[in-house]
């Protein structure tokens, strides 16, 4: 008797071990590294630009606590970086070409790169969003651009070409982001309600199907406690910072938003994946423009603070903060810095830089149809506090003509390298490595390739994008027989995947995530895509199934 109760306590004792041994495997198994990932990239910067912006502001920048590393930023195809490309291995983990989007690079031999794969040329690659999305998280995309531009684009679109905006927008809408807020409202309109979309479709109905608020006016945000929200505050792109309180105060700031996105994703118990852009840092290097840049860098600097004060608090969020490639050429010092370079102090420096009131493009603007020489000296030394020479503002008017659209690069091309410290040399990009900023769990540290980025983000979420990428894009003519995939193209702007299978019909139109099924209709898990360099159609792994009727449960993209 005795024995007995001492053998079952024995036992009681030895299963209890064992149950908690296999739940804490089991939760180790289970537990990704942080619940949410906020990326912030400042587009076209490097640290050059970080250093100028910490003499500006004349204190430490959120940034400089998170130094952590650094990012190679070449392509699969060239030694430096387009946005498109770049932003492609930050979200999908492939290093890519040319202006793609979430694609994998066609096959090329480049002496001196390393070789892609062969086996993904131009197939889709899921994302970082895609994946936090999968895992019932909230996501979340922020920038001061349309919101179909390049950098935000490679987060939840698949395009041959970054220029491909109404697609991109289009399937954007159809990903079901839980809060987005930018620029690029036109691309959600027809061309008849004073959009830029040539399929006529009016994806602004569709958001309001979806149960989303539209907003278009910073004051909304005091209304909204809860996703799903579009908040698009101009047509096109947002106003530079430095001008935004004056010519667009309607306009939320890059650090009103990302807090506006923060406080919105955290309500989701599953976490969330959230994308900030400072978008306009890059346009303001391509004008060698130093109004533009300081004011819209702190600002992305005040968007790293409100992020690094959630994570600091939270505990379980990982901050990436890092630029896509350098733009410009920056240098602090120039050619007549040459032989007093040793002498510069930091009030020299700034002198000319703390009287800048405009960005280049908006003086420029100011200017409307005459751009006289006497005019530009009065706009430069009324919106830049300059008093240059007519010489000089003869040099900037001829300039001007041969930029065509970019007239205002020829401001900052003659006024920098006479009445600043600062050296530019070039208009274009550059291919050096770029800094890295990481705070949090499992936070990233050394020298880094660009799909690193990617890869560790998906890691850090507990998702393999190789496996999430098998379960959202499958090639319609490898699930089914050639002849029962068609492409109906009766409405040329809004082309329809049509497949036959077993006495059943299916509907999927292209950039949607919406299945049509004996005519009824299905929200599917992914977007349908087609890359059009191939002709090749892709759909969910879940439209295949729902397809042949196979009720076998979706693979785990967990490794
Ligand atoms: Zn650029």
């Amino acid at each position: 008797m005795h024995s007995d109760k001492v053998r079952r306590r024995q036992t009681v004792l030895a299963v209890s071990f064992l149950l908690a041994a296999i739940f804490f495997l089991t939760a180790a198994a289970n537990a990704a590294p942080v619940k949410n990932l906020i990326v912030l990239i400042m587009d076209g910067c490097g640290d050059e630009q970080l250093t100028l912006a910490r003499w500006f502001k004349g204190a430490p920048l959120a940034l400089d606590d998170m130094r952590t590393g650094a990012v190679k930023t070449y392509t699969s195809d060239a030694v430096i970086a387009d946005s498109a490309p770049a932003a492609t291995a930050y979200a999908t983990g492939i290093r890519t070409a040319g202006t793609m989007i979430g694609l994998a690079p066609p096959v090329k031999n480049i002496p001196g790169l390393p070789p892609s794969a062969p086996e993904l040329a131009l197939k889709p690659q899921a994302s970082v969003l895609e994946g936090a999305r999968l895992l019932g998280k909230a996501t979340g995309i922020v920038v001061t651009s349309r919101i179909s531009h390049a950098t935000p684009a490679a987060y939840f679109a698949h395009v041959g070409k970054r220029s491909q905006e109404e697609d991109i927008t289009e399937q954007g809408v159809y990903q079901g982001i839980d809060v987005v807020l930018g620029g690029g409202r036109r691309y959600l309109l027809p061309a008849q309600a004073g959009g830029s979309r040539q399929d006529q479709e009016d994806l602004t109905a569709v958001l309001r199907s979806r149960n989303y608020q539209l907003i278009e006016h910073k004051d909304a945000f005091t209304k909204i406690s809860e996703p799903k929200v579009y908040g698009l505050f101009a047509m096109s792109h947002l106003a530079p910072e430095i001008d935004r309180p004056d010519l667009a105060p309607e306009q939320p700031s890059l650090a009103e938003m990302t807090q506006k996105a923060i406080s919105l994703l955290s309500t989701n118990k599953n976490g969330f994946f959230l994308m900030v852009e400072g978008s306009q840092i890059d346009w303001a290097c391509h004008a060698n423009d130093p109004a533009h840049l300081l004011s819209d860098l702190l600002m992305f600097d005040q968007a790293v603070q409100v992020a690094l004060d959630f994570a600091k608090k939270d505990g379980q969020t990982l901050v990436l903060a890092l630029p896509d490639h350098n733009t410009g050429g920056l240098s602090i010092g120039n050619r007549r810095s040459d032989e007093t370079y040793d002498k510069l102090t930091p009030e020299i420096l700034l002198a000319p830089l703390k009287k800048m009131r405009r960005s280049a493009p908006a003086l420029w603007q100011s200017l409307g149809a005459d751009r006289s020489p006497e005019r530009i000296r009065e706009a430069v030394r009324r919106d830049w506090g300059l008093d240059i020479s007519l010489e000089h503002a003869r040099q900037i008017a001829d300039l001007a003509k041969t930029f065509g659209q970019e007239g205002h690069y020829a401001l900052g091309e003659v006024i920098c390298p006479h009445y600043t410290q600062l050296g530019w040399t070039t208009h274009g990009h550059t291919g050096g490595d770029v800094p890295l900023f990481a705070y949090g769990p499992s936070r990233p540290v050394g020298l880094l390739e660009a799909q690193d980025i990617g890869r560790l983000s998906a890691r850090a979420l507990g998702f393999d994008l190789e496996l999430l990428t098998m379960r959202l894009f499958v090639e319609a003519g490898q699930a089914f027989p050639a002849e029962a995939v068609q492409l109906d193209r009766t409405d040329p702007h809004n082309p329809v995947l049509r497949i036959q299978h077993q006495g059943r019909q299916a509907a999927l139109p292209l950039n949607k995530n919406l299945l049509l099924l004996n005519n009824e209709q299905v929200a599917l898990e992914g977007i349908v895509i087609q890359v059009a360099e191939t002709g090749k159609i892709y759909l969910p792994l879940e439209a295949v199934h729902r397809i042949k009727g196979d009720s076998k449960p979706l693979p785990a993209i967990q490794k």
